[in-house]
């Protein structure tokens, strides 16, 4: 089977508020960053403004951090000169989760 190099919805995981899949056709991609995606997504059923951090390190093993935002589709301008996530952040991110 071929590997998609690009964007693999279905690991954009639930909304942090109302716990509903997030749907694809929902998500922009803002940037990658080596194996890091920068995605804004929003919910279609609370209607929240998430960015998405997924990490693809490894075939397989997917990491996706979620961000609340009150951006829109039309200030993903803005998002993109937020700082991108980096793996570093990732990094963190489990070490938090490990304690
Ligand atoms: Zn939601």
């Amino acid at each position: 089977m071929k590997r998609q190099s690009t964007l693999d919805y279905k690991f954009l995981g639930n909304c942090p508020i109302c716990s509903s899949e997030f749907n694809g056709s929902y998500a922009s991609q803002i940037e990658k960053v080596d194996s890091v995606q920068t995605i804004y997504v929003e919910c279609k059923k609370c209607g929240s403004s998430v960015v998405l951090g997924v990490v693809k390190n490894m075939p397989g093993l997917v990491t996706t951090i979620g961000m609340l935002t009150d951006m829109k589709q039309k200030d993903i301008k803005r998002i993109r000169n937020l700082p991108p996530i980096t793996p570093d952040d990732v990094l963190e991110i489990h070490k938090y989760l490990e304690q």
